[in-house]
């Protein structure tokens, strides 16, 4: 079968890669749709964690072509998404009901072989099963929606708050929506890109900024007189997640959900943490959200029509990590049946 393995910094190779036996307990889905996010492109550049050689690709959805003989809750022909966080059950943080914090979390498209590939071979109980008629590019999306969602219950907001949002890359974008859901009365979108801001805007985003013509914290000032009240970070940068602690209000809450480059680092004054008595909270993955975000993409609740999307065929990768790498889309998306 063809993949797309990331080799070692820099190297991503299409390559062919025989197709070893189910074990019993595993489904083999055939790939219909691969989403490419932030993290593809930093595993490519070796700036984030994985265990090389590994076809990459943790957003997707397909088909079940076959089964392991102990499994039963699903069958071949059935479309399934693919939860890639594979925890243990058994360390510490498994038993304490945190399984995303768990000391032996391995993801598929990161340590084991992914979903950029014609076939995917995958745990039983990693899969959820999709109705017929979702489109393989929205099922594409589940996985940073199950992620977002975490940001979002994390994020404690309530009906009548203010949010800033910093970045409109497709994180963003869906925070925006459950943002909104979750009950904010008015949404700040911070983003330098011209069409990502007018995106923002038909998703009803109240206030988009240009960080490079406004300055966000003195607008954000000026608008709430106070500071947000919820203050979400999504777009992994050190400059970004410096300015989302200079515009919470007293008393509110910074969450860090964009990847910063490990090692970076910012300059915190911890008198004024304790003055504002500011919560600051960190989002990882996605524990137990995949069926919600299943649900909210299904309802339409979270809608992805006006996103910009980008569909490539697996020899397309290195074109489609440089549309996510440029900001030139919303979302690369490989079909690998094409
Ligand atoms: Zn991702
Ligand atoms: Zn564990």
């Amino acid at each position: 079968m063809k993949v797309a393995q990331f080799e070692k910094p820099h190297i991503l190779n299409v390559t062919t890669k025989p197709l070893r036996m189910l074990r019993q307990d595993e489904v083999l889905v055939k790939v219909e749709a691969c989403g490419i996010c932030g993290t593809d492109v930093h595993i490519v550049e070796g700036a984030s964690r994985s265990s090389p050689p590994v076809v990459i690709g943790h957003e997707f959805a397909g088909v079940v072509e076959d089964v392991g003989r102990g499994v039963m809750e699903v069958a071949a022909g059935q479309r399934v998404a693919v939860d890639p966080n594979i925890s243990c059950a058994s360390c510490f943080f498994c038993r304490r009901g945190i399984v995303h914090l768990c000391s032996d979390l391995r993801a598929l498209g990161v340590d084991l072989d992914g979903g950029m590939a014609e076939y995917c071979i995958v745990p039983a109980k990693q899969i959820h099963t999709l109705p017929q008629n979702m489109p393989a590019e929205v099922c594409a999306f589940i996985e940073p929606v199950s992620c977002a969602i975490h940001g979002i219950d994390l994020a404690n907001i309530r009906v009548g708050d203010t949010v800033v949002i910093l970045g409109g890359g497709t994180i963003g974008l869906i925070m925006l929506q459950l943002a909104r859901d979750a009950g904010a009365a008015r949404i700040i979108l911070v983003e330098p890109l011209q069409y990502k801001r007018a995106l923002a805007s038909q998703l009803d985003a109240d206030i988009v900024l240009d960080p490079n013509v406004s300055d966000v914290k003195t607008t954000v000032h000026e608008l709430t007189q106070v500071g947000a009240d919820v203050v979400i970070e999504c777009a992994g940068k050190v400059e970004t997640a410096q300015l989302a602690l200079e515009l919470a209000r007293r008393g509110g809450l910074v969450e860090f959900f964009g990847v910063c480059p490990i090692g970076e680092n910012i300059s915190v004054e911890p008198n004024k943490i304790y003055f504002k008595e500011m919560t600051i909270v960190g989002s990882y993955v996605n524990p137990h959200t995949f069926a919600r975000s299943i649900g909210m993409l299904q309802s339409h609740k979270v809608r992805l029509d006006e996103f910009l999307v980008h569909r490539f065929p697996l020899d397309g990768v290195h074109e489609a990590l440089q549309f996510q790498r440029e900001g030139r889309t919303i979302k690369s998306v490989l079909l690998p049946g094409q």
